[in-house]
């Protein structure tokens, strides 16, 4: 048989993603599972969102559409960005197959082969394996929990030198919903305007996902707007709006990135599907009203996570947005459980509590921690209590 390309031989395949399916295949099969492993909000968007996906089933002409996005939802997307204080024109955005597509078509657009790619650890599991794919090497400087998973201004500024191409600055974080300060951010752009030849990658999907009672986390442009021409945003409908499985991500940034993104798309998918387009359109010309109940939901799931960690002596600092936990497991390392499973490693963690507690959780290691695990907790409450009650179960069990 023909071989596949040789990048092939190191692609690690999403480790939440293999999580969640398995979780899927066990429930299949009539097993009880609680999920806290894939990163889905919990809630569904408004209802006009829904009415206009229907409107555009019927208007839709069938026909190739503009590869830039929909002008409608440019449009709304350079609306929310304005609000924000963030002012784009038409030709500095554009649409992307969610803030995944958008996220490894940047980085296909920005990096050339050996190029190094700041990765600032815990990180989102997807960001080496699509800088590894596109010739790119990752370079992911980590910071713990004493250090509340944030990089340091010093740390940064360890890491960058002339082989760095891209930084990817994802704040709040996945997985471990932490948020970047003020003064945090000064310091960290203090760093970035001494390497003028670095491309910032912002990704802010979790933005509007926050504890704190501000519309939005501080961002790296409200510190530094001088930053804004090797700035660029990554946003997407996914988590603020509830519409993952929707699949539009949309960038903001230099008129050269976005027009080399636009120029990708005419030779790979073409154009964003009409009535994804029209949904998001929707979603990001209404308020943002419907998040506050949602919010409240999220952080009393994150409080109750928080108190079963603090009871099972499992270090965790506290998140301030997104919805995810990444509690440390290094005491629970080299114990074995009541089934009798060894835990030697963070896999066999999440291998063991899922077989005997019917708990899925992602491994840390694919976030680049493999002495923690990550919970999203953004799930219906009953799931989110049941497996906590299995965690619980699980981790006091280990002997
Ligand atoms: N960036 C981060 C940090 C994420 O957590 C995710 C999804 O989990 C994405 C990007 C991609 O989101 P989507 O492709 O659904 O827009």
């Amino acid at each position: 048989m023909p071989q596949l390309a040789d990048r092939m031989s190191t692609l690690q395949p999403s480790a939440i993603i293999r999580m969640a399916q398995k979780a899927a295949d066990l429930k299949a099969s009539g097993q009880k599972i609680a999920s806290l492993s894939i990163g889905v909000p919990g809630f569904t968007p408004p209802e006009y969102v829904y009415e206009a996906a229907l409107k555009a089933v019927k208007a839709d002409s069938g026909e190739y559409l503009p590869g830039r996005g929909s002008k409608g939802l440019l449009e709304a997307f350079i609306k929310t960005q304005a609000a924000k204080g963030f002012i784009y024109g038409m030709a500095e955005v554009c649409a992307q197959p969610g803030g995944k597509g958008a996220l490894f078509n940047l980085l296909l657009a920005l990096v050339n082969p050996g190029d190094r790619v700041l990765i600032p650890a815990p990180y989102w599991a997807s960001y080496p394996e699509m800088a590894k794919l596109v010739g790119g090497v990752p370079v992911t400087p980590y910071a713990g929990p004493e250090n509340n998973y944030k990089l340091t201004a010093e740390q940064l500024s360890a890491q960058l030198g002339d082989d760095v191409t891209v930084l990817i600055f994802n704040s709040p974080s996945n997985p471990t919903g932490m948020v970047y300060s003020r003064a945090e951010l000064e310091g960290i752009a203090a760093v970035l305007r001494k390497h003028p030849d670095l491309w910032i990658i912002s990704d802010d999907i979790y933005d509007h996902l926050i504890f704190s009672g501000e519309q939005r986390a501080t961002h790296l442009l409200d510190v530094a707007p001088d930053l804004k021409d090797r700035l660029i945003i990554v946003q997407s409908i996914s988590k603020t709006y509830g519409m993952p499985g929707w699949r539009v991500g949309l960038v903001a940034g230099p008129k050269p990135v976005v027009s080399a993104l636009v120029d990708m798309a005419s030779q790979s998918f073409t154009n964003l599907p009409a009535v994804p387009m029209a949904a998001a359109e929707a979603a990001l010309n209404g308020p943002l009203d419907f998040l506050a109940p949602q919010l409240g939901r999220l952080q009393k799931h994150r409080d109750l996570t928080l108190a079963a960690l603090k009871k099972l002596g499992l270090e965790c600092p506290t998140p301030q947005g997104a919805f995810y936990v990444f509690p440390n497991i290094k005491n629970a390392l080299g114990k074995t459980s009541a089934g009798g499973a060894v835990i030697k490693t963070d896999e066999d963690f999440c291998t063991a509590l899922l077989a005997e507690q019917q708990v899925a959780a992602v491994p840390g290691g694919a976030f680049g921690d493999k002495h923690a695990i990550r919970l999203s907790y953004a799930g219906k409450e009953p799931d989110l209590l049941a497996g906590l009650e299995g965690l619980t179960k699980f981790v006091t069990s280990l002997k």
